[in-house]
């Protein structure tokens, strides 16, 4: 995976590379699909929910740089694959989680694999941000938004990273947003496909089905 799908297709970030080939994806995925645990696709999560194709958790992690030892904030940890990569490049992550059940069977895989210590999982409106412990020098993003929402944005400390999916209901842009002191940048990296945001920043789920 980390030869043919990550380094040969342009992920050259060795943090990345390094932690993608430790962290035990197929962990991350049900019983089920396991024998597809590592192979170029998303996979069902359960609850309409997935786990990224792995190069994508790779890109949208070397956009992030993370800083080994510093903090982030994430938004839809799912499965905590991506939670799991994040610590395994020595970082600390919040991560904010919708469905009860995802964030509660994410918590038990990480614990079991060590990243007890590095790795909190809370159930709330991740599209909210956690004001209380912001400013955030990271915050990633993996579903997909109508807008960068102004909360993010307005938790995201000078210098800071800002990863997501924005755009459409079925297709959107990978953006970063930068902070410059008061100033904010915005930069384009390409077309993704995401499982909606929901809550009061995301899609309303009554008129757009599962
Ligand atoms: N990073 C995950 C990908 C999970 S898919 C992984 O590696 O497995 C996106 C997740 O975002 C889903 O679990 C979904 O329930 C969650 N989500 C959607 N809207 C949310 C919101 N407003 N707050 C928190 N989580 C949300």
């Amino acid at each position: 995976m980390v030869r043919v799908q990550l380094r040969a297709r342009g992920i050259v970030d060795e943090r990345v590379l390094a932690a993608m080939g430790t962290v035990p994806r197929e962990r991350f995925v049900p019983a089920a699909s396991r024998d597809l645990a590592y192979a170029d696709q998303a996979l069902p999560i359960g609850d309409g929910q997935t786990i990224s194709q792995p190069w994508m958790v790779a890109f949208m992690t070397q956009l992030l740089d993370p800083l080994a030892g510093g903090r982030v904030l994430e938004i839809g940890t799912g499965s905590g694959y991506q939670a799991a990569v994040l610590a395994a490049m020595g970082c600390d992550v919040l991560g904010i989680e919708r469905l009860a059940d995802l964030a509660e069977t994410a918590r038990d895989r990480l614990d079991s694999l060590g990243y007890r210590n590095q790795v909190e999982i809370r159930v709330a409106d991740g599209g909210l941000g956690w004001p209380d412990e912001a400013p955030w020098s990271r915050i990633i993003v993996a579903a997909a938004a109508p807008a960068v929402p102004d909360a993010l944005a307005a938790q995201l400390g000078d210098g800071g990273r800002l990863v997501i999916p924005v755009g459409g209901r079925w297709e959107q842009d990978l953006m970063l947003v930068e902070r410059r002191g008061a100033a904010l940048a915005t930069t384009n990296h390409g077309p993704c496909v995401f499982v909606p945001l929901r809550g009061a920043n995301g899609w309303p789920e009554a008129r757009i089905g599962h």
